[in-house]
């Protein structure tokens, strides 16, 4: 009897935790502020599966290429510079 009333227990802290872990995933992330934006033209190209992309504004904050396949994809053109 009290294996069960322990496997309760722990099915309902189970269930706690997930919606805990759901409701913080639920929340929006952060408004971007627009002074950390640059406008930029980027050509990238996935050397994996050769998806291309084209980049229009940056974050200051954030200087990696970009990912594609698990892979930073390579800056094959860009404006000005
Ligand atoms: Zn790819």
């Amino acid at each position: 009897m009290g294996d069960i009333l322990i496997a309760i227990a722990i099915g309902v802290a189970i269930i706690w935790v997930t919606r805990k872990i759901l409701v913080m995933l639920a929340m929006p992330p952060p408004e971007v502020d627009p002074d950390q934006i640059i406008e930029v033209e980027r050509h990238y190209r996935c050397s994996i599966c050769g998806t291309e992309l084209i980049v229009t504004a940056v974050s200051i904050t954030e200087t990696d290429a970009p990912k594609h396949c698990r892979e930073e994809m390579t800056l094959t053109w860009q404006a000005g510079s």
